[in-house]
């Protein structure tokens, strides 16, 4: 890793945009990102709120922050999860998210090297093309057993055999993860109710490679774009994903690259539209009270509020209270923006936070949609000795609608596992 004496600020001011250079100075110092930031309600110390980041990055780029105070500026942009609650708050609008992401790439551009786990991170998905480092033959399978297991209507056909409307993009983690494997199944089960013709890529379907962005990764343009020529290759017309993060990666980031984003539709919004033409009809009772958790890269990053929420007020019986932080000022549960990887105990506390929070509802369970908010959900339930049930979103839709594919089912169904 270089030192910071051998990058000299300007090197760091030339990777960020002259937007990003202003908001540096236009910060107020008024304070309020830090009584909103979770990492902060964590850990605080100045470098870790948005206001202590810009200081220390407008004194680096203006070639005044002390060799001393280095460590500091790297710690407060790593230990972030990028959530976007410091933009929110913050009365001059610095759109904070996007600045730490640019100022990671910068420090990546100028030699200076991502955390440890980070690197290591990034190293297996641009080595396997997925995040968990196995093989890509194994990626489709979900699919294939639970056909095999009688989860789904008919066999879910691949891409390259009969291309269809719609792509369902199943994302690294319910591909691979035993835990979220249930949600691609849910997914597939849940369009096959509607009646939607779709697709997936099986060992084919590449990570978004929305993670690179989040860490800075200088190869994120250029991985993006061999996607996106892949995409286009085969004529695809919707993206369905069922994973926020890919989400963002696939609708957000590439955004700039590929008009084509704007046909990537999160599960939630593809859902609530079937629901509301007829097409898929919850008519079982769910008697719950759930709260609903808000993933910021659904949330604050694309405001996608009301879909998940009209999908949950559409289930008979189901009924959902609020936590004080949601919408735009939903707690981040610290799965987002490589922090994790970083420091693992802080995302627990996090998580163990927003936990808290959901049982102070009196709801009985609290419900997401993104499989890494699910999980990380699950690592605060542990950090709190909470018994507070955790479900994604398709759980309670398809208790509602087709009960033979509950998690309890689909976990049943494939055990022995999926995974090697
Ligand atoms: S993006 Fe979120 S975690 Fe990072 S500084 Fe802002 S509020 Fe804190
Ligand atoms: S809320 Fe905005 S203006 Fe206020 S200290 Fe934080 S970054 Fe600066």
């Amino acid at each position: 890793m270089a030192r910071h004496k051998e990058v000299p600020g300007d090197q760091i001011a030339r990777g960020l945009t002259w937007r990003q250079l202003v908001e540096l100075e236009a910060c107020a110092r008024c304070g309020e990102c830090q009584v909103w930031c979770p990492v902060y309600a964590q850990d605080s110390r100045e470098c870790i709120s948005a206001r202590g980041k810009l200081a220390l990055l407008r004194r680096m780029v203006g070639g005044s922050l002390p060799e001393g105070e280095f460590p500091e500026l790297l710690e407060g942009l790593f230990e972030c999860s990028a959530c976007g609650q410091c933009h929110v708050v913050c009365p001059v609008r610095i759109n904070t998210p996007e600045l730490w992401e640019q100022a990671r790439q910068s420090f990546a551009g100028a030699g200076i090297s991502q955390p440890e786990n980070q690197v290591k991170q990034l190293t297996t998905i641009k080595g396997f093309n997925n995040s968990y480092g196995k093989s890509q033959e194994e990626r489709g399978l979900w699919a294939r057993r639970a056909f095999e297991a009688g989860l789904l209507k008919r066999p879910v056909p691949l891409w390259k055999e009969r291309p269809s409307p719609v792509l369902y993009f199943a994302g690294c983690t319910a591909s691979f993860d035993p835990e979220t494997q249930p949600v691609a199944v849910q997914t597939a089960r849940l369009l096959q109710e509607a009646g939607v013709e779709f697709s997936i890529m099986g060992s084919e379907e590449p990570c978004c490679v929305g993670k690179l962005r989040r860490m800075g990764d200088l190869d994120f343009a250029a991985e993006a774009q061999k996607r996106i020529g892949c995409f286009e290759e085969m004529g695809v017309k919707a993206i369905v994903v069922s994973c926020a993060g890919c989400y963002k990666g696939l609708h957000s980031d590439y955004t700039s690259l590929w008009p084509g984003a704007q046909r990537v539709f999160h599960l939630t919004e593809f859902i609530d539209g079937l629901i509301r033409e007829g097409r898929l009809r919850p008519g079982g009772e769910v008697p719950l009270t759930v709260t609903y958790h808000d993933p910021c890269h659904l949330g604050r990053h694309n405001q996608i509020y009301d879909s998940p929420r009209r999908i949950l007020q559409a289930i008979p019986g189901l009924r959902v209270v609020e936590m004080p932080r949601h919408r735009a000022f939903s707690a981040c549960c610290g799965m987002g923006g490589g922090l994790k990887v970083v420091n693992p105990s802080l995302q627990h506390r996090m998580a163990g936070a927003r936990i808290r929070e959901a049982e102070a509802t009196g709801a009985e369970a609290v419900v997401t949609p993104c499989q890494t908010c699910y999980l990380g959900l699950l690592h605060g339930v542990e950090e709190v000795s909470s018994t507070l049930p955790v479900y994604h979103l398709n759980e309670m839709l398809v208790r509602s609608v087709c009960p033979e594919v509950s998690r309890e089912a689909v976990l049943a169904a494939f055990s022995p596992r999926v995974s090697a």
